[in-house]
């Protein structure tokens, strides 16, 4: 487990919480070996390199907004990032076009529909949100470039930016989707025969199985969402990864969409933000203190990582980090909090 530089400080960036009687140094370490042993679940395998994946495989990381990592298990350990891609890259089309252009295309209602359903909305023909494979890819036809190899680096780097580093593709997974795409390709051609993508179609869906392919971390998953809890700043690095105005887009999108046909669930049990993909991440942001980012491959039958769901229903109650959660001040303020004020 990573050390922290100041665990008193974490209790005042959690001011709100009941988390003075439970340090989060130790409660990641109880969380860690309470779950681990966990069988539930199975390793997605509709895509058969995901199927290599070792079920044993598990990584809690916290990063606060000022830097500080508590971290337990295989943080370290890269794996595809799946649909957690999906909030980020609708965050790059807002900032290249600006909301309503973008609105114009995909639209923002959680949809009770499979992630991958061949559905749109009967009335405005746009996918229901960007959150489900339709949205998706009608979003990456929006990323824009003059050609196709410089859409591909203007996607990856924002990624790196907000990780802190330079991320990279996984070549086998991103063929492996590609070979077995068929359905995401349905989806494309049909958003096409409505003309909400462009006949750049080939490209919108090679960059979709590419955002899907890229390589993270735990730790990074903690990262990005720190720099969204920070506004878009990554807070190591200081380099601003999204402009500040479309935050509050991409953590609405998460807060009502984020979880598949758990997202109306996780909202009334955990209440915050949160993105999961099918290779076993969530990311999930507590805006203005910390974000989250778990690693563990089985899945329960909506798709999510068991223990990673396991793991953000006990942070939420133990530090009452639900965003409703009742006397929560709201990020906003909480900066007032100081070591003396903070609730006890
Ligand atoms: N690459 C996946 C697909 O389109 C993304 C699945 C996910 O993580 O939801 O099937």
């Amino acid at each position: 487990m990573a050390e922290t530089t100041n665990n008193g400080e974490i209790d005042l960036l959690l001011g709100r919480m009941k988390s003075a009687t439970a340090p989060l140094r130790g409660t990641l370490q109880e969380l860690h070996a309470r779950f681990a042993p966990l069988t539930e679940g199975k390793v997605a395998d509709y895509i058969p390199e995901l199927a290599k994946a070792d079920p044993n495989w598990f990584g809690i990381s916290i990063i606060t907004t000022d830097g500080q990592v508590f971290e337990v298990g295989d943080c370290k350990h890269s794996f595809t990032i799946q649909s957690i891609s999906k909030p980020f890259v609708y965050g790059l089309a807002l900032e290249e076009l600006g909301l309503e252009p973008v609105m114009a295309r995909v639209g923002v209602e959680p949809t009770g529909e499979a992630f991958n359903s061949i559905v749109l909305d009967e009335v405005s023909n746009r996918p229901f949100n960007p959150m489900v494979n339709a949205g998706a890819i009608a979003t990456s036809d929006l990323i824009g470039g003059k050609d196709f190899p410089e859409r591909v680096t203007r996607m990856i780097s924002m990624f790196g930016r907000y990780c802190g580093r330079p991320v990279h593709i996984d070549n086998s997974v991103f063929l492996s989707e590609r070979m077995t795409g068929h359905r995401n390709r349905a989806i494309a051609h049909l958003m096409l025969n409505f003309g909400i993508v462009s006949p750049r179609l080939d490209e919108a869906l090679e960059l979709y199985f590419q955002q899907c392919s890229v390589l993270v971390t735990a730790h990074d998953l903690a990262m990005m969402a720190a720099t969204l809890a920070n506004g878009g700043v990554n807070p190591v690095t200081g380099e601003r990864a999204i402009p500040q105005k479309y935050v509050k887009y991409l953590l609405s999108i998460m807060h009502s969409c984020g979880m598949y046909d758990y997202a109306g669930e996780w909202a009334f049990r955990v209440g915050i933000p949160a993105k999961s993909g099918v290779g076993g991440g969530i990311l999930a942001v507590v805006p203005g203190v910390l974000g989250i980012g778990i690693f563990s491959p089985p899945l329960d039958a909506k798709g999510n990582s068991v223990r990673g769901v396991h793991v953000c229903r006990e942070l939420s109650e133990q530090f009452g980090l639900h965003s409703f959660e009742s006397g929560f001040a709201g990020s906003s303020i909480k900066n007032q909090f100081s070591a003396q004020r903070a609730p006890r």
